[in-house]
Formats: C-alpha cells, structure tokens, sequence
C-alpha cells in the first residue's frame, strides 16, 4: 500500500513531524529514542523504526493494522507494542507518546516509589494531564513481558512510567498525548528539585475537586 492509500494524510503527518521536532530541539527526546503514534480507524500511524524525532520524513512514517501488520511508510517502532497496549485498553484514545526523559528516567529509578502513582501531585496540571501514573518494573525494551506489564498497567491509567526506560501516555489527540508526557517529565524535574526538602504537594480534597471536574484522564 502506497502512503497515499492510508487513512493519514498530509495534515496528521506534518503534525507528526512538528511535534517530534519540538520535543527533539527542546532535549526532551535525544539520539534515536522516543516514539509517536496516531490511531485511525484500522490503523496505526508511528514513527519508524531507529528515527530520530528531530528529522522524521512526512512521507515516510510507517503505517500498520491495529494488530501491528506493517502496511505502508518505513518499519515501524519495535515500541509499537507499547502503543498498541495502550489503544486496547483506552479506546477513545488516539495517540500515544513515549519518551526517554531525563529527569522521568532519573525518577525511575529511585526506591520507595509508589508503584500505583510514582509521582506526588505537585501542581495541578500534572492532575489534570496525567492523572495517575502507575510505575513498572523493568524489562527488556520490545519484549513480552515489557508489553504485558504496560498493559495491565494501562488498565487503570492513560500513562506510565517504566524503570529505568520512560514515560509512555495516550491522550485523545497527539498534541495531548505529547503534553502528557511533557507534564511528567516536569513534575519528575520539580520532584527531583525538590528531593529532602519537605514541599507542599496537592492535598486529598485538592487531587479530588480536579479529578471531579477535568475527570478524562482518570
Ligand atoms: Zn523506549
């Protein structure tokens, strides 16, 4: 199938090339990591595989079947299974994003994290981007046991955070998704900034009024 046949066209392609520069020239994806995604009906539009978010090809992205049958553009991300995880368990998502970020994978791999939510509610905004952010243990990028644990992770979350590897979220838009995991790595930040200092997060009734009121991410 030509790029041109897919369900993706110019538009969603260049947006794809726009976003990942961002995230690139901002330091947020170095080298060769990271990945993006859009779900369209049938299929899946994500980064290939080895690519560089700073200079993906419009024309190039690849293209697959929800089942990860590649159809069209380059091979797709070996991660692809990380997306897929999360598009079966959030159907009204489509997008995912997934980051090596420095401070995300600096917190990563701390001890004594809550394994339900890794991350305390410092601001609002990662509330009501990220909700909650379950973390699990590590295991080889691309394999099953990886997948495994994104997808039982995802059955109470849109993100992750993955030790020593990453943050992963889907979110209703690209730009949402992309957002999701940009509020996590600054909240890894702001935790990291403040580390032994006794701040003041978010209280009980505080997390509960955001959650009742920007409740798409719970
Ligand atoms: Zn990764």
């Amino acid at each position: 199938m030509s790029t041109a046949d897919t369900n993706f066209d110019d538009a969603v392609r260049i947006q794809m090339v726009r976003l990942g520069a961002a995230l690139y020239n901002r330091g947020l994806t170095p080298g060769r990591t990271g990945n993006l995604s859009v779900r369209a009906d049938d299929q899946i539009m994500v980064t290939p595989t080895d690519s560089c978010l700073g200079c993906l090809d419009a024309t190039r992205l690849a293209v697959t079947t929800l089942d990860g049958q590649h159809i069209a553009g380059d091979r797709p991300s070996k991660e692809l299974i990380l997306h897929r995880a999360l598009y079966r368990h959030h159907p009204t998502c489509t997008a995912v994003a997934h980051l090596h970020s420095t401070s995300a994978v600096a917190v990563s791999c701390l001890p004594d994290l809550n394994t339900d939510d890794a991350l305390p509610p410092i601001t609002p905004y990662f509330v009501m981007r990220v909700g909650r952010l379950p973390l699990i243990d590590y295991a080889t990028p691309g394999s099953v046991e990886l997948e495994e644990q994104v997808s039982r992770a995802s059955e109470r979350s849109r993100s992750v955070l993955m030790r020593n590897h990453g943050s992963l979220a889907a979110g209703t838009s690209l730009e949402s998704a992309v957002d999701a995991v940009e509020e996590i790595e600054e909240t890894a930040r702001l935790y990291l900034l403040l580390a032994g200092r006794s701040p003041a997060y978010l209280g009980e009734e505080d997390v509960a009024d955001l959650h009742r009121r920007f409740p798409s991410t719970v």
